[in-house]
């Protein structure tokens, strides 16, 4: 997959691309990537990227111009192209795998106000915000979007990774993932619980769906109800419900083994 990411800062996105498993995507030939400065766009000899708002208010948008000429050397008329924005669709995993079948993406950052409208009418295919919060710009949102659906590649990471965590499997969100642990299996006089380190498959997989149901319910009840969960799982959460839902940790017996 090709990601080209059109940037007032590129810079800022620079170490993502070269460091972790990101690398590793880059080195393997799963992902090619081009930072490209929206500024070597600008024509003026200040290089000027931005100007006031049609109609009054505080602060500056980005010029249509340069912008639109850099998408024309990007080739965003003829690729998947993004624009991230906290008045866009909100990206969930669905979103990002749909997005890690592109063949070549081309994404924008917008700084200051954002961009003028006409460039998102010409150009534009999703404008998608990452939550209900506003970034100072774009480029924090498209690595949220690059790092979220290169992973989906096949080959970037183990599919057995994949399907085990919150919001895996193919498709819509279902569980959060239950608590996880490491050796040592005391540590800081906190013991790991014992159903994990017994060997017993069955014990191990019961468990961890009790801990999801629970971390969901607490966390994220609004994913139950769309999550299609076959009767005995259903009849688990129940019980969860009645046992009060969270876990909370009884004050006489906290794990700590002294
Ligand atoms: N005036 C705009 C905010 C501009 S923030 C408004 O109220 O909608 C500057 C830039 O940061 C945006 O153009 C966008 O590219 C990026 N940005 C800020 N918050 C974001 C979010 N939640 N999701 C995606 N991009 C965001």
């Amino acid at each position: 997959m090709k990601i080209t990411v059109l940037s007032l800062f590129p810079e800022m996105m620079k170490g993502f691309f070269e460091s972790s498993i990101m690398a590793r995507a880059v080195k393997k030939g799963l992902v090619e990537y081009e930072l490209v400065n929206i500024r070597d766009y600008a024509v003026d000899k200040h290089h000027k990227c931005d100007d006031l708002v049609f109609g009054g208010g505080a602060g500056m948008l980005m010029l249509p111009d340069p912008l639109g000429r850099c998408l024309e050397a990007a080739g965003a008329r003829d690729q998947r192209t993004v624009f991230v924005s906290p008045s866009g669709r909100l990206f969930n995993q669905a979103y990002a795998r749909e997005l890690s079948r592109e063949g070549e993406l081309v994404i924008i950052c917008g700084h200051y106000e954002g961009i003028d409208q006409r460039i998102i009418d010409e150009y534009v295919d999703d404008e998608i915000s990452i939550g209900d919060y506003v970034l100072s710009s774009g480029e924090v949102a498209a690595l949220v979007l690059v790092d979220a659906l290169f992973r989906l590649i096949p080959g970037a990471i183990s599919g057995e990774s994949l399907a085990e965590e919150s919001f895996g499997g193919e498709g819509e969100a279902v569980l959060l993932e239950y608590p996880q642990y490491t050796r040592p299996a005391l540590y800081d006089k906190m013991q790991v619980p014992e159903v994990l380190t017994s060997g017993h498959h069955a014990k191990i997989a019961g468990w961890r769906l009790r801990e999801s149901l629970r971390k969901t319910l607490a966390f994220r009840p609004e994913l139950l109800a769309s999550a299609g969960l076959p009767e005995e799982v259903k009849k688990l959460l129940a019980e969860i419900v009645v046992e009060g839902g969270r876990h909370e940790p009884d004050p006489e017996d906290n794990g700590r083994a002294d």
